[in-house]
């Protein structure tokens, strides 16, 4: 291959490399975010969740609870007057 042959396919694979890489950082960047976002829950039979208040405390009081009805740890709708195992009181 010439000299100058050599050059330009070096000047053009550099760039596309960069590019390769570039995209492949932001693409691991991404679903490191979303599987961060999407950790799994716990089942409610798990947590030991009940649909009534356990001595006082109950999930409209609980810091995991995310208005009108669920979680960010338990499973499924979850209820203001519940409470589980899980009961971390709102700070
Ligand atoms: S008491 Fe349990 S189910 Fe209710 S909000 Fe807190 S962690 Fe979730």
């Amino acid at each position: 291959m010439p000299e100058s042959a050599a050059r330009n396919v070096m000047s053009t694979a550099l760039p596309r490399r960069r590019i390769i890489i570039g995209g492949t950082a932001v693409a691991v960047a991404l679903f490191s975010a979303r599987a961060r976002s999407q950790t799994p829950k716990v089942p409610k039979a798990t947590a030991g969740y009940q649909d009534g208040p356990n001595n006082g405390q109950s999930c409209s009081g609980c810091g995991h609870f995310m208005a009108p009805a669920s979680c960010a740890l338990v499973d499924g709708a979850v209820s203001p007057q519940g409470w589980c195992k899980l009961f971390a009181a709102k700070t």
